[in-house]
């Protein structure tokens, strides 16, 4: 797996289908040729301009004009959901062209996403194309001479900032919520993985979108999405990616127009399995929830807490789950885990391995480069790590699992919490009451039970802490594009 550095894309159309059966005999199919350089802007592929600002203005003044004179904030909502019900049909007719896409740009496996991602994809839109029609206000009962009602109405032009992880999932989030509520946007993909961006919102003006609604721009973050966190046509910024990021994003929008932001950030959540847990299950999850997209997950449940009493099966478990999980080519059928993104971050996992050992970390499995070819690491299990090692602090965004072992809740929800990032928990254990004192007491957006990674589009998900701010999913991703505009009128 020995890809090029692709950027900007695209006439993506000219990319052959890839049927998953012609993907396993080949590892990349030679025919997919990907050309640079193109954006969506109005409607239309255009070349991208030498400065990056130049493309986001573009941008941005088609969506602007969109919003102020074009039909899709004045058409009925019940015609926007029907656009966007058409489109989740498009996505579905060319779900091997976009997994193919999706497998190539970021390298996770085919397979997965295929049947893990893309239908999760498929179904927000139709979630948020069901919620078009039936966003309203409500009449207030204020003073008795007085008739208030509200009105949710569209914010305007809608930045969004995706990152390179989950590229067409979140775009999902954050698109079908903004759409459906008639707002017009322009999508700031990561550089990394513009492919599935654009092909997909291509289908979206098949499906009827009128030009300008969608712009997709592809440009680097400290340029093209500084420039756009500070426009001042900008009305909305929504921003996904490192907390450190969300920093500058938050300086640049309240310097520029103090404009309204969501932010979904990063993580280091707890795994918690008590010692009533059924242990088989929690290991397995607790493997997924670390390894899942070769452990480039903001929800990675990265801090493994095991009851002592379980603590030794459990680890066993663990390690024999990882040397067991099959690594390979992506386009490969069976294959669980791909390469990491990039080299940069290949280095900086190896990196925070050594440190694991250097801390006293015991080493159950993995702990090195996997090959000697491209951007894999082994999965890796550390036992016996304490909470101050590097490893139990930073997001490491990769197949790294820490496990380490608690006595009492008391301090294991002392423990779980002592973190500047609140996105998830996981808690295992088949006592109600256990179950309940966890969930209050644990400071997360989320919190699984005895599941882990359940994204169902109507489940609202974000961060405590510096894990973000706001909601997206569910009904609450719909406030994030709303303003609240009250009426009223003497009696
Ligand atoms: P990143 O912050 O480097 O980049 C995210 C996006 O922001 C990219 O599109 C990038 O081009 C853009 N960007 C970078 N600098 C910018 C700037 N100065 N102004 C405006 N935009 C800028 O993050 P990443 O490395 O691409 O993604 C990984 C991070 O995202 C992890 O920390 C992960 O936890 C987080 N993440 C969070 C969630 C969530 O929902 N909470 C989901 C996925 C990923």
């Amino acid at each position: 797996w020995g890809r090029g550095k692709i950027r900007f894309s695209t006439s993506v159309s000219a990319a052959q289908p890839i049927s998953p059966s012609a993907v396993t005999e080949e590892p990349i199919n030679p025919a997919v040729k990907i050309n640079h350089t193109q954006l969506l802007i109005n409607g239309q592929f255009v070349d991208a301009a030498s400065g990056e600002s130049e493309d986001v203005n573009r941008a941005v003044a088609a969506a602007r004009k969109a919003f102020d004179e074009g039909p899709w904030p004045r058409m009925t909502a019940y015609e926007r959901s029907l656009i966007m019900f058409r489109f989740a049909d498009l996505l579905e007719k060319h779900r091997e062209e976009i997994a193919g896409l999706e497998t190539w740009d970021n390298g996770k496996p085919y397979e997965q996403f295929a049947n893990i991602e893309l239908p999760m994809v498929i179904r927000q839109f139709r979630y948020y194309a069901g919620w078009a029609d039936k966003i309203h206000g409500l009449t207030v009962p204020a003073d008795g001479h007085l008739h208030v009602q509200t009105l949710h109405e569209p914010f305007g032009v809608a930045a969004l900032i995706v990152p390179w992880n989950f590229p067409l999932l979140l775009y999902s989030w954050k698109v079908g919520a903004a759409l459906a509520c008639g707002n017009t946007v322009v999508v700031k993909t990561s550089e990394q993985t513009p492919l599935s961006a654009l092909y997909v919102s291509k289908l979206f003006h098949e499906a009827g979108l009128p030009p300008g609604v969608l712009n997709v721009i592809c440009g680097f973050g400290p340029s093209a999405g500084a420039s756009l966190c500070s426009h001042m046509d900008v009305d909305k910024v929504s921003f996904t990616g490192s907390t450190d990021t969300a920093k500058t994003v938050l300086e640049l929008a309240a310097k520029s127009n103090l404009k309204s932001a969501t932010l979904e950030l990063g993580g280091k959540s707890p795994f918690i399995v008590c010692e009533d847990a059924d242990i088989d299950k929690a290991a397995e999850l607790a493997h997924s929830a670390l390894f899942f997209n070769q452990g480039q997950c903001c929800v990675a449940g990265s801090r493994t807490f095991v009851h002592e009493s379980a603590y030794d099966e459990f680890v066993e478990k663990a390690k024999t789950l990882a040397l067991n999980r099959v690594v390979g080519d992506p386009f490969k059928k069976g294959v669980e885990q791909g390469p990491q993104i990039d080299n940069r971050q290949m280095l900086k996992i190896l990196k925070y391995i050594r440190s694991g050992i250097e801390d006293g970390a015991t080493l159950e499995a993995g702990g090195e480069r996997f090959g000697s070819k491209g951007c894999y690491v082994q999965p890796t299990v550390f036992s016996n790590v304490l909470d101050d090692m590097l490893i139990a602090k930073d997001e490491i965004f990769g197949p790294v699992q820490s496990i380490s072992k608690f006595s009492n809740l008391e301090e294991v929800v002392r423990r779980a919490n002592a973190t500047r990032y609140g996105l998830a928990a996981g808690v295992f254990t088949q006592n109600i009451d256990t179950a309940n004192t966890l969930t209050r007491a644990l400071r997360a957006g989320t919190i699984w039970i005895n599941c882990y990674d359940i994204f169902d589009a109507a489940i609202p998900f974000g961060g405590y802490k510096m894990s973000g701010q706001g909601r997206e999913k569910g009904l609450n991703g719909l406030t994030n594009y709303l303003q609240v505009k009250a009426v009223v009128t003497p009696l």
